[in-house]
C-alpha cells in the first residue's frame, strides 16, 4: 500500500483545510455549538465544494473520487468540527452509499442530485427503543396489505431526521430465522407534510451540537413496492454493507477530533509551567504515545478505504479496525487534553470539555467499540480455522 499522496490529493487536503479554516466557516461552527441548530449554511457551503457526494458517480452530480481521497477531506472536516462532520457523513457515506449502491435508477436519480446539490438531506434508520447493538432484531413491522406496505414503528437516535426529505428504514417484513434477519429496507420520503410520518422529539444532547439526534414513529405509513431499497427481506445486506462502508469514514472521524485534542493540548502544556519545566517536558512519553495512537489510527482509516475502493475481501476486518482505533483515539485524545488543562477543563463550554463531550459519542455509533472487538476477534478465529 502506498499512501505518498499524489498532488491532486495533496490539494485536495489543503483546499479542505482552508476552507475549515475559513472565518466563515469557524463562526458556524461556534453558531452549530451555541445554536445547537442543524447548520444550514455551512451544508450549502460544503455542497457548493463538493463535499456532499464525494464518491458518487459524476452522473448523478457527484464528484466520482475514490474513497480515499474523500477521507482525506472528512478528517479534515472532523478536526474543525465533529458534528458539522457528522451531518456530511450522514449524508455521503451513509444515505447516497446506501442509495446509489441499492437503489434502482429512478431511486437514485430521484434523490442523490439533490442530495449532492445539499437542496434535499437524508437519513439512516435503524435503530429503535430497546434495540441497537442487535441491529437484526428491529420490531418496525411492515405489513403487506393489497398493493401496499403498511409501516408501523419507531426509530430513535436517527442523525439529521428532522431536517430530512428521505430516510432508508429497516423494518421487519418476516420472522427471524437463523440465518434470515427477515427485514427489508425501504427508501421512504419524510417531513411534516407526510401522511403517517411523526418526528416524536429531537433529543438534548451533550456534544457534537447542532447534529440533530430524532426520535420518529411511523403510523400506517403508507409504501409500496416501488420504495423497497434492494431486495425484499434482503434488508440486512443494505444496512450491514452500509455501515462497513460508514465505519472507514466513522474512524477518519475520530482520527481528526483525535488530532484537535492532541493539538490543542500540545500548545497548552508548552505553556503552562508546574515545578520550574512546561507539562510537556514532564508529559513526554505520554504524548509520544498519544501521537502514535493518532497515526497508527490514521493508517487504519486510510488502508480501510483503500481497501473498501478494491472491494478487498479483508474490507469488512479493516472497516472495523479503523472504527475501533478512530473511536478509541478520540476517547483518549480528547481525556489526555482535558486531564492536561486541569481544572480549566471542569469550566462550563471549555474547549475540551467540549471536545470530549464530543468523543464520547464515537464509540458507541455504527456499532459500539465491544461490537467491532467482537467483528475482529471472529475474523481472527475464521482465518486461524477455529
Ligand atoms: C450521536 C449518535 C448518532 C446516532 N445516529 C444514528 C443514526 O443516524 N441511525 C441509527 O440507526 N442509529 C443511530 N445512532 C444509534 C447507534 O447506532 C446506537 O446507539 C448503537 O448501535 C448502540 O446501540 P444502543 O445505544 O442501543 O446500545 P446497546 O445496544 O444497548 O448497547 C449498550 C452498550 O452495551 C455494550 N454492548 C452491547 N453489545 C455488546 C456485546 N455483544 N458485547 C459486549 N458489550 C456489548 C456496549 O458498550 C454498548 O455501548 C446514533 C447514536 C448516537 C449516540
Amino acid at each position: 500500500m502506498d499512501f505518498s499522496f499524489s498532488e491532486e490529493q495533496v490539494l485536495l487536503h489543503e483546499n479542505a483545510r482552508k476552507f475549515m479554516r475559513s472565518v466563515k466557516v469557524q463562526a458556524w461552527i461556534e453558531e452549530a455549538y451555541q445554536t445547537k441548530e442543524f447548520p444550514h449554511a455551512f451544508m450549502r457551503e460544503a455542497a457548493a465544494q463538493g463535499y456532499l457526494g464525494m464518491s458518487t458517480n459524476p452522473k448523478y452530480g457527484g464528484s466520482g473520487l475514490n474513497f480515499l481521497d474523500a477521507l482525506l477531506v472528512f478528517g479534515e472536516i472532523a478536526r474543525e468540527s465533529c458534528a458539522l462532520a457528522l451531518c456530511v457523513l450522514v449524508q455521503n457515506t451513509l444515505f447516497n452509499f446506501a442509495v446509489e449502491t441499492f437503489g434502482r435508477e429512478d431511486q437514485k436519480q430521484k434523490y442523490l442530485p439533490r442530495a449532492i446539490k445539499g437542496e434535499f438531506f437524508g437519513c439512516v434508520a435503524n435503530t429503535e427503543p430497546g434495540v441497537g447493538s442487535d441491529a437484526k432484531n428491529i420490531k418496525l413491522k411492515a405489513e403487506r396489505r393489497g398493493d401496499k406496505w403498511i409501516l408501523n414503528g419507531t426509530k430513535c437516535f436517527i442523525t439529521s431526521a428532522s431536517v430530512a426529505g428521505a430516510a432508508v428504514v429497516s423494518a421487519r417484513t418476516a420472522r427471524r430465522q437463523s440465518g434470515k434477519p427477515g427485514t427489508t429496507a425501504f427508501l421512504i420520503d419524510i417531513g411534516s407534510d407526510v401522511p403517517g410520518y411523526y418526528l416524536d422529539r429531537v433529543e438534548e444532547k451533550i456534544g457534537q451540537h447542532g447534529a440533530p439526534l430524532c426520535q420518529v414513529t411511523l403510523m400506517d405509513y403508507e409504501a409500496t413496492e416501488k420504495n423497497i431499497l434492494g431486495k425484499l427481506h434482503g434488508g440486512w445486506p443494505v444496512f450491514n454493507r452500509t455501515f462497513q462502508h460508514s465505519r472507514c469514514a466513522i474512524g477518519i472521524q475520530g482520527v481528526g477530533l483525535a488530532q484537535h485534542a492532541f493539538n490543542e493540548m500540545a500548545v497548552y502544556t508548552k505553556g503552562r509551567v508546574v515545578f520550574g519545566e512546561s507539562i510537556f517536558k514532564q508529559s513526554m512519553p505520554e504524548i509520544a504515545e498519544m501521537h502514535c495512537e493518532i497515526q497508527a489510527a490514521r493508517v487504519l482509516a486510510y488502508t480501510a478505504a483503500d481497501f473498501e475502493t478494491r472491494s478487498h475481501p479483508q474490507s469488512a476486518e479493516a472497516a472495523s479496525l479503523a472504527k475501533l482505533a478512530g473511536a478509541e483515539a478520540a476517547l483518549k485524545s480528547t481525556l489526555l487534553f482535558f486531564q492536561k488543562c486541569g481544572a480549566m477543563s471542569y469550566i462550563l463550554h471549555s474547549l475540551s470539555s467540549r471536545l470530549l463531550f464530543d468523543a464520547l459519542a464515537i464509540p458507541i455509533y455504527e456499532g459500539a467499540s465491544e461490537i467491532q472487538r467482537l467483528i475482529i476477534a471472529r475474523r481472527i478465529l475464521q482465518k486461524s480455522g477455529g
